[in-house]
């Protein structure tokens, strides 16, 4: 793969143009400073993200460009000039990326670079560059860049190892590698995690990342056990589920502990099933860390809303079936004067209605649906525990899905479908 022609390697030794065989790692500073990238396929799609990270001033110069570096282009993110290479195209660079295949193209850039003394880097012949590309990973703002000996695939692997001893525990009490720069005591804070709706997987690498920072965790009866199990030794377990006094007692008493544990210095994550902010009180408990000065970071996550109908082979939208879809709270009963939702309105919609918290009021819900105009055909299903071991899936229609329901004897959690949607794609969605 001429990919990896760029990665690290020590075969230089005794090489072409005098190279000595050990590389000297540095960590380029190119804010503001040009960098020239020669070529725009796929070498070069992969190579402008992290230059554009670095806030270099990327000049692309190519006749052709892949979708995604044209994206960039069109964003006013980089520079393009369409064309072959050509000399000058290096006045006022510091360095150059040379990304096509063409050895004799390659080597008259590389000549260039070297009479202006700006390093080059050679995606067809690592023993024809200046500078060598390392395997990066990046893990807030520690950036672990690995240079293989000569081995492109030992330098990935190597890197790899790296990464997941990172993730895993590497961040250790007072320490944490997410701190901001430059030192004194701002460890006292607070990150409202998204934790995905169930499977452990799903949830996002920031979140999974902080976790594995965390002093202390404060986490939801709905949040995947598995991820507990892989917290830090030491960690302070907090099951919000456990603490006792009625629903608004009980928040104010997970506020009381996120403030109290953050001024007294610690990194707390809250934990919460799904997204923060999707029926999850998140702002509730964003709103009491700024009003006691505590820092606060939100991490989304992947809400049970879209993904227990993926789950369970139904797309919440699709191209000429539905074009909307509400997330409701099935919370309230319809006939409660505590309703915010009007679900008269929500009848008279075509496309998809998501239904969280719903279970418990499905008969209200289905008949105020009913009789508000939502046909009786409508297809529905009814998804608990989605995503987990425990995840079951029934499907009706909105005439029969309260029965159908008590038939199967589904619990909660439980996410409740309404839409055409749900047939679209038969059980080929569930391969
Ligand atoms: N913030 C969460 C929702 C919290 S409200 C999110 O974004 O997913 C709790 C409701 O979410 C449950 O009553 C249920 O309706 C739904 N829910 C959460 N996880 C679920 C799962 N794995 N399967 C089915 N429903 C789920």
């Amino acid at each position: 793969m001429s990919e990896f022609a760029s990665e690290p390697s020590g075969a230089a030794a005794g090489g072409s143009g005098g190279l000595s065989a050990n590389a000297y790692p540095l960590g380029l500073r190119l804010a503001g400073l040009r960098v020239v990238v020669v070529g725009g396929g796929a070498v070069a799609t992969r190579r402008v993200p992290a230059l554009l990270d670095a806030g270099a001033d990327v000049l692309l110069v190519a006749p052709d460009l892949t979708p995604a570096l044209r994206a960039h282009v069109d964003a006013g993110r980089l520079h393009w000039v369409s064309r072959r290479f050509a000399a000058d195209d290096l006045d006022g660079a510091w360095l150059v990326q040379v990304a096509i295949d063409d050895p004799t193209a390659a080597a008259t850039v590389s000549a260039a670079a070297a009479e202006r003394r700006i390093f080059c880097v050679r995606a067809d012949d690592r023993n024809a560059a200046t500078a060598w590309t390392p395997a990066v990973t990046r893990y807030g703002p520690v950036t672990v860049a690995v240079l293989g000996g000569g081995d492109p695939r030992r330098a990935v692997s190597v890197r790899d190892a790296i990464r997941a001893l990172l993730v895993s525990d590497s961040a250790g009490p007072g320490e944490p590698l997410d701190a901001p720069a430059g030192g004194g005591d701002r460890r006292g804070r607070v990150a409202l995690v998204g934790a995905g709706p169930g499977d452990p997987e799903l949830i996002t690498l920031r979140g999974w990342r902080l976790l594995s920072e965390a002093d202390v965790v404060v986490a939801d009866r709905l949040v995947p056990g598995l991820l507990l199990d892989e917290l830090r030794t030491g960690v302070e377990l907090v099951d919000a589920s456990k603490i006792p006094y009625g629903p608004s007692r009980t928040q104010e008493e997970i506020n009381r502990i996120l403030v109290d544990r953050a001024l007294a210095g610690a990194f707390v994550v809250r934990l919460k099933g799904g997204d923060p902010y999707v029926f999850g009180r998140g702002g509730e408990e964003l709103l009491a860390c700024a009003a006691a000065g505590v820092p606060v970071t939100v991490v989304p996550g992947v809400t049970s809303s879209i993904a227990a109908p993926a789950a369970a082979g139904i797309p919440v939208t699709h191209r000429s079936v539905a074009h909307e879809f509400t997330v409701v709270s099935g919370h309230v009963a319809p006939e409660s004067p505590d309703s915010l939702v009007r679900w008269e309105a929500l009848a008279g919609l075509r496309g998809t209605l998501v239904i969280l918290m719903g279970l418990k009021n499905l008969p209200s819900i289905a008949s105020t649906l009913l009789a508000h105009g939502r046909a009786p055909g409508t297809p529905a299903a009814v998804i608990q525990e989605a995503t987990t071991g425990g995840q079951r899936i029934v499907r009706s229609t909105l005439g029969e899905v309260t029965d159908a329901v008590t038939a199967a004897g589904l619990r909660p959690p439980a996410v409740v479908v309404v839409g055409d949607v749900v047939e679209v794609l038969g059980s080929a969605g569930l391969t």
